[in-house]
């Protein structure tokens, strides 16, 4: 005789043979209902069947989309992988008193990923940015500073399609080669936004092997978006034109005058900026360096790596963050770090500080995405090496070389 466990309030029930020891429906928390129930056992063959040579099971209850099996494992985690994901279901492991935990989640029909809207979003934004090239270029054209307004705003569109893609394409080769399906880079156009677009995103669609993986899966793109960032910045320093600051100070005058409504911008420093511009700006005393177009692209690089690699929900370093930290702490930090954000324009927006207001919004988003936490790698048992924890620890580095809480604000 088997017990059904059923809530009342949700439509979550669970039917085991043994006693679960549970009063309260484990998703809302509504008293259970408690029956005695008739199965025909014979319907799971085909899952004892498959379970026989590679998993002992003391305990095993039947959910909604999922079945769990308490007990040991027989074969390798990847050997009960393959197994289920030819069956269509993913197998994921925890452990738990001693135990070893195997959900089998009925796998959802993912569509093939389609080619043609992130290729018509990546031209939209191609244009979007290529316009917002032009106006970092114009006032400089019309200071006698540049020479081809169109062709700036070429090499600006390519150097942030290149730091964005770049960023997504190594998620994306990184999920290819451990077998996880992840969608083509979708990139936002934004038209008539200072820099023309909000950056890319690629979509993960199957769950993710191990903590090992998660932690590449996660690192790879700060990595590479970091690093060509970083190059754009330099290129940009090396191209940028040094002239004297008196004669700069009357242009820059008379240009605002002659074009009322202008503002100008600025970007706060961060450490990795703070670096190259020591190693590579040496201005002469009564000149000014004019930072070429592309060096915004690089800041903006700059600023979406540390974006990513907040420790919260599943963004980059949310992967790296619930693979170090497990579960519980992951939540903790997550939730942390979001309220710590809204924090900081709070405190931005009460004091003046020129703290950037955006945080705000970002805290209440990072919180959302908190709240709905990290499904966790299908394997969480494995230890990670050492390696792994260094690859972990660059997230942290690269963030603290990224991190400001100034990105943009508008001079006085
Ligand atoms: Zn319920
Ligand atoms: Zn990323």
């Amino acid at each position: 005789m088997y017990k059904r466990y059923e809530c009342p309030n949700c439509d979550f029930y669970e039917i085991s043979k043994y006693d679960l020891h549970r009063e309260k429906c484990p998703v809302c928390g509504h008293n259970y209902h408690v029956f005695e129930e008739e199965i025909d056992e014979e319907r799971y063959n085909w899952l004892f069947d498959a379970l026989k040579n590679h998993f002992h099971f003391e305990n095993f209850v039947i959910r909604p989309n999922s079945f769990l099996f308490i007990g040991s494992m027989i074969s390798d985690f990847s050997v009960i992988r393959e197994t289920f994901k030819n069956m269509g279901y993913y197998p994921f492991i925890r452990k738990k008193e001693g135990k070893i935990y195997l959900h089998l989640f009925r796998a959802k029909k993912q569509g093939r990923s389609s080619t043609a809207l992130p290729l018509i979003l990546l031209t939209a934004t191609i244009l979007s940015v290529f316009y917002a090239g032009l106006s970092w270029a114009k006032p400089l054209q019309d200071m006698g500073y540049l020479e081809n307004t169109w062709f700036t705003a070429a090499i600006f569109t390519m150097a942030l399609i290149l730091i964005l893609g770049s960023h997504e394409m190594a998620h994306k080769i990184t999920a290819v080669k451990n077998k996880v399906e992840a969608s083509w880079p979708y990139f936002i156009p934004m038209p008539f936004f200072l820099i023309g677009t909000m950056g890319a995103v690629i979509s993960i669609k199957s769950p993710i092997p191990d903590r090992r993986t998660a932690i590449r899966l996660g690192i790879s793109g700060p990595v590479v978006g970091f690093i060509a960032s970083v190059i754009v910045i330099i290129i940009g320093m090396i191209i940028s034109p040094v002239v004297p600051s008196a004669e700069y100070g009357e242009k820059a005058a008379e240009y605002a005058a002659s074009h009322p409504g202008t503002y100008t911008v600025g970007f706060g420093t961060t450490l990795i900026f703070e670096i190259l511009g020591r190693l590579l700006l040496s201005t002469p005393e009564g000149y000014t360096r004019i930072m070429h177009p592309i060096v915004v692209t690089g800041i903006i690089g700059i600023f979406v790596t540390a974006l990513n690699l907040l420790p919260m929900g599943q963004l980059d370093g949310g992967h790296i963050a619930r693979s170090v930290l497990g579960e519980k702490y992951h939540m903790l930090v997550s939730k942390t770090i979001a309220l710590s954000l809204v924090g900081i324009g709070l405190l931005g927006s009460i004091l003046k500080y020129g703290i950037w207001p955006g945080w705000i919004l970002w805290g209440f988003l990072g919180y959302i995405i908190s709240m709905r936490g990290h499904p966790g790698a299908m394997d969480e048992i494995t230890e990670l090496t050492g390696k792994d924890k260094i690859l972990a620890l660059v997230g942290v580095i690269i963030f603290i070389l990224c991190f400001t809480p100034t990105p943009i604000y508008v001079v006085p």
